[in-house]
C-alpha cells in the first residue's frame, strides 16, 4: 500500500503531532508513522495520568489530555498516521521524492521527512522468561497505560525504581492485590516512597527474589513463580504481571538513512532543523545542536521551524509568507483522519 504526501513524519510523539499542525498551516499534507500502536510517544506509553505544567498556556494537563489535544489540533488537516510500524529505509527517487519504507511493507511518498523519533523506536527491557510473548498484552505489560487495565486484578510488579514503587503506590488503589518482585533488598527510588510502599497493609513486598517462570492459559496468567538467587521458590497467584525494568530506545532502523547519528541524537541545524542530508530534518528530543532543551516546548518549536524549512523543498519557487494563524486560521474539521494499523 502506498501513501503520497508532502511530508512524511516519523514519530507520533508530541513534536510528531504538532509538527502536522505545523505543515498544515503551510498547505503541506502529512503521513506520520509510528512503530506503537497509539499516538502520544513518551506521553502515552511512560505517564499518560501525569500532569505536565510547563506547557506555555496550560498551568496544568495530564499528559494524556495533552495527546487528545494534540490530535485534534492536527484533525483538520487529515493526516495519514500508520501506526504499529517502523519507519525502516528511506530511498530518493531520481527527482528527490522520498520513499520510506515501513516494517508493514507500506510506502510513503513524501517530498521532505521529518524524524521526530525521540529516543527511537521503543522496545521494552522484557524478563528472560520462557513463553512471555503469549502473555504480553493480554496479562503481562511493561507500562502502565491507564490504570483501570489492573482493576481488580491480582498484580505483580516486578522492579527496584521509580517506576515500581510509583505504581504500586497508585496501583494498590484499584487492584485486588499487589506484589512487588525486587531481586535486590534495598530500591533505586525516592525514600519516602519505599517507605510509604513498605508500610502500606496493600502491598506485599517480596526481595530479594526475581521472576522464574509464568503459569497461565492462552496469554493468561494465574501465577508467577518466583525464586531467590541460588535459593527457594515460591508461587504468587497473579492475573496480572507489570514488568517495569524500563524501555530501551533504538534509532537502529535509521542508522542507514544517510543522515548522520551521534550516539542516540542527530545533529542538526539549529536555524532549519535540516540534518546531514537535505531534505530530512530532525525535530524534538531526537535532534542535537548547541543548547538543546528536551522539553515539549522545544520540540514544538522546532516543528515549526522544520515546516518552515521543508516548505521551500516542497513547493519549489513558491515564496513562502509569514503569516499567523489568527490570519490563516484552520480549514474546516471533515473528522476525516485516517488512522492505519499493523
Ligand atoms: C516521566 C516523564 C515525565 C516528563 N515530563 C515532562 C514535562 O513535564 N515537560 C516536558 O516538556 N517534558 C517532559 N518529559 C519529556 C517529554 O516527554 C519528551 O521531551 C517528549 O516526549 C519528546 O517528544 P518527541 O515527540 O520528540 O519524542 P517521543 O515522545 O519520544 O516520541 C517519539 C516517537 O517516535 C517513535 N519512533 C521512533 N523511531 C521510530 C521509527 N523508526 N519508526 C516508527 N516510530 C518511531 C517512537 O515509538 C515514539 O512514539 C517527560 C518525560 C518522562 C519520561
Amino acid at each position: 500500500m502506498t501513501v503520497n504526501v508532502d511530508v512524511a513524519i516519523v514519530g507520533a510523539g508530541p513534536v510528531g503531532l504538532f509538527a502536522v499542525f505545523a505543515c498544515g498551516q503551510l498547505g503541506m499534507r502529512t503521513a506520520v508513522i509510528d512503530g506503537l500502536a497509539d499516538p502520544g510517544g513518551q506521553l502515552t506509553a511512560l505517564y499518560p495520568e501525569k500532569p505536565i505544567y510547563d506547557i506555555p498556556g496550560r498551568s496544568k494537563i495530564r499528559a494524556d489530555a495533552l495527546v487528545d489535544d494534540l490530535l485534534a489540533q492536527a484533525e483538520p488537516y487529515e493526516p495519514n498516521y500508520i501506526l504499529g510500524h517502523h519507519a525502516q529505509a528511506c530511498s530518493e527517487t531520481s527527482d528527490g521524492t522520498f520513499v520510506v519504507t515501513t516494517s508493514g511493507s507500506r510506502k510513503v511518498f513524501a517530498r521532505a521527512v521529518l524524524l521526530a523519533a525521540g529516543a527511537g523506536a521503543f522496545g521494552p527491557n522484557r524478563p528472560p522468561l520462557e513463553g512471555i510473548r503469549a502473555f504480553e498484552n493480554k496479562s503481562v505489560f511493561y507500562h502502565v497505560g491507564r490504570r483501570d487495565r489492573f482493576a481488580g486484578k491480582r498484580l505483580l510488579i516486578a522492579g527496584g525504581g521509580d517506576s515500581a514503587v510509583d505504581w504500586a503506590l497508585s496501583l494498590a488503589e484499584v487492584a485486588q492485590s499487589v506484589t512487588v518482585v525486587h531481586r535486590r533488598d534495598t530500591f533505586r527510588a525516592l525514600p519516602a516512597a519505599v517507605a510509604a510502599m513498605q508500610a502500606d497493609p496493600r502491598i506485599q513486598v517480596e526481595t530479594p527474589y526475581q521472576l522464574v517462570g509464568l503459569d497461565g492459559v492462552d496469554g493468561h496468567l494465574r501465577a508467577v513463580n518466583i525464586g531467590r538467587i541460588g535459593g527457594n521458590a515460591k508461587r504468587i497467584g497473579a492475573d496480572a504481571l507489570l514488568a517495569l525494568f524500563g524501555l530501551s530506545g533504538d534509532l537502529g532502523p535509521l542508522a542507514d538513512w544517510g543522515v548522520h547519528i551521534d550516539g542516540k541524537t542527530i545533529p542538526v541545524d539549529a536555524k532549519t532543523c535540516e540534518t546531514s542530508r537535505s531534505g530530512i530534518y530532525a525535530i524534538g528530543d531526537v535532534a542535537r545542536y548547541p543548547g538543546k532543551l528536551n522539553l515539549i516546548l522545544t520540540g514544538f518549536a522546532e516543528a515549526a521551524t522544520a515546516a518552515n524549512a521543508a516548505f521551500a523543498r516542497v513547493f519549489p519557487g513558491k515564496t513562502l509568507h509569514s503569516e499567523y494563524s489568527t490570519t490563516r486560521g484552520v480549514p474546516v474539521s471533515t473528522q476525516n483522519q485516517h488512522f492505519q494499523t499493523a
